[in-house]
C-alpha cells in the first residue's frame, strides 16, 4: 500500500465517520480516530505520519516498542490498545500515554507503582467483555463497579473511559448490544468518576454502529492500511474455551 491508498482511504474513512455521526445528529469532531498500525510496516507508518496522523494504535507490546524506537524523532503518540501482562508493565510506560485495556487491578496496581518511580500519569480506559465470549479480555459488566471503586486508590492512572470489543458476527443487532452496553456502563460509571466520558469501541468492521451508539475513540486498521495477513485471533489469543 502507499502513500496516495492510505490517503485515499483515509479519505474514505472520514466521510464515512461523518455520515454515521449525521445519523444521529453527532459531528464527527467528537469522535477520535485512532489509526491502528499492527502488522504494518515501519515505512507505513512514516508515510501516515506525512498524511497527519499524530497518533497510533498498536496491539501488543514488543511490537510496539520496536517501532517506537525506530522512530525517535517522530512526534508521534503510541497508544497500547492490546491485552498487557503484568510483567510487562514496567518496559512499556516509558512509551505510551494511553492504554486502552486494562483489565485487572493486579495490572493497574503494578503499572501505578512503576509510573510513580518515573513520575508518569496514563490516561487509561477498563476494558469490558461485553459480549460474554470466553475468548476475550476484559472484566465483566458486572464486576466493573466494584473495579473502579478499587480503582482510585491509583493516582498515576486517569481512568477516561470504557472499551470494548464487539462479538464477532454479521448480525448487527448483535454487535450494537455489545455498544449500548459499554453506554450504558459508561452512565453507570459516574458515581465512581463523574468526569468519565469516553467510550473506545468500534473497529473496521463495526465503526459506523459503534458511532451510532456513542463511541469516542474508534480503533480503525484495515480500512486504512489493507489487511491483514495474521487471523484476529493472533490478538486476541483465546482464554480457555470459547463460547463463539
Ligand atoms: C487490530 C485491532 C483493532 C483494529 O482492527 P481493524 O479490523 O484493523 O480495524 C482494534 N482494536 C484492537 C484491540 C485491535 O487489536
Amino acid at each position: 500500500m502507499n502513500k496516495q491508498e492510505i490517503s485515499g482511504n483515509l479519505q474514505q474513512l472520514q466521510k464515512r465517520i461523518e455520515n454515521a455521526c449525521l445519523r444521529v445528529n453527532r459531528t464527527s469532531k467528537q469522535i477520535r480516530l485512532i489509526p491502528v498500525t499492527k502488522t504494518k510496516s515501519v515505512g507505513m507508518i512514516k508515510m501516515a505520519i506525512e498524511l497527519g496522523i499524530t497518533h497510533v494504535g498498536e496491539n501488543k507490546v514488543q511490537e510496539l516498542i520496536s517501532k517506537a524506537e525506530q522512530l525517535p524523532h517522530e512526534k508521534l503518540e503510541w497508544i497500547l490498545i492490546g491485552h498487557l501482562q503484568t510483567n510487562k508493565a514496567k518496559k512499556i510506560i516509558q512509551y505510551i500515554k494511553e492504554f486502552h485495556a486494562l483489565d485487572s487491578i493486579k495490572l493497574a496496581e503494578k503499572l501505578n507503582k512503576e509510573l510513580q518511580y518515573i513520575d508518569k500519569k496514563i490516561d487509561v480506559f477498563i476494558q469490558v467483555n461485553t459480549s460474554n465470549e470466553a475468548s476475550k479480555y476484559g472484566i465483566q459488566p458486572e464486576q466493573l463497579a466494584d473495579f473502579l471503586n478499587e480503582m482510585q486508590q491509583f493516582d498515576q492512572l486517569n481512568v477516561v473511559g470504557l472499551m470494548t470489543l464487539a462479538l464477532h458476527t454479521k448480525q448487527e443487532s448483535q454487535i450494537r448490544q455489545c455498544f449500548q452496553l459499554l453506554r450504558k456502563l459508561l452512565d453507570e460509571s459516574r458515581i465512581y468518576y463523574p468526569d468519565i466520558s469516553r467510550l473506545s469501541m468500534g473497529m473496521s468492521g463495526d465503526f459506523e454502529i459503534a458511532i451510532e451508539e456513542g463511541a469516542t475513540d474508534i480503533r480503525v486498521g484495515q480500512a486504512i492500511f489493507g489487511q491483514r495477513v495474521l487471523p484476529d485471533e493472533y490478538y486476541w489469543p483465546k482464554q480457555g474455551k470459547s463460547n463463539g
